[in-house]
């Protein structure tokens, strides 16, 4: 199947409240743009470089998501034109991402990533550091940073129940403070090999890399 003829397939898949976020980490600008010339503005990115070169590189009205691990000395480099970052897991990079924000002149929208697999090797806040995170002095006075809702990755398994079990804790942790702070909007929970899933445990936004654009290859 065509990129996108897969596209298509999983927009028809999915609800219209849910965003899919296309992941194109390792994959060429003419793959991309298959996606773009199918309507797909929304892409997902891992490496901070090859973030770079592909927003100079491909259309502007492309809406550019970080979804990676990032360091906070590389913030600068996305900084002027992303739209949103999924995975932040720590204060000191959002206090990073807050100055930053505030020399581009722009206030950036982030997910906080949360842990909620039982793998050690996750990055992310628990449930009781983010709660502490979103009431504190600190968050209140980062004033171009703007926490719209988490984000996730479920256990490495093929135990559905556990992926089931692991997003519907983070959908009603996130209901439970969108209740008190109503820009707590967005779940960006589910992959190729979940997002269904996702979906029924009130995913928002989903992150789709494999399905559209096949197996990626990694050379060192
Ligand atoms: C690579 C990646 C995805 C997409 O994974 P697929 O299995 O290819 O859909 C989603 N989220 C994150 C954080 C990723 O690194």
């Amino acid at each position: 199947m065509s990129i996108k003829e897969n596209l298509l397939h999983i927009k028809h898949s999915l609800p219209a409240h849910v965003t899919l976020v296309a992941v194109s980490k390792t994959k060429p600008n003419e793959m991309l743009m298959e996606a773009y010339d199918a309507g797909q503005r929304d892409f997902g990115e891992n490496y901070v470089q090859e973030l770079v070169d592909k927003h100079e590189q491909l259309p502007k009205d492309i809406n550019w998501h970080f979804i990676g691990h990032l360091q906070s000395n590389k913030v600068k480099y996305i900084a002027p034109f992303v739209h949103l970052i999924h995975g932040v897991d720590s204060v000191k990079l959002l206090e990073e991402i807050n100055k930053q924000a505030q020399k581009n002149k722009r206030v950036i929208n982030c997910l906080l990533q949360i842990y909620i697999a039982q793998e050690e090797t996750k990055f992310g806040f628990s449930f009781e550091e983010c709660e502490h995170f979103l009431y504190s002095e600190i968050y209140s006075q980062l004033k171009h940073i703007n926490i719209i809702g988490f984000m996730a990755m479920a256990s490495n398994t093929d135990d559905k129940q556990q992926i089931k079990k692991e997003f519907h804790s983070l959908n009603e942790f996130l209901k439970k403070h969108s209740a008190k702070n109503n820009k707590l909007t967005t779940l960006s929970i589910g992959m190729s090999s979940d997002y269904k899933i996702a979906v029924e445990e009130g995913s928002t936004m989903v992150r789709i890399g494999s399905t559209i654009f096949g197996e990626r290859i990694y050379t060192s």
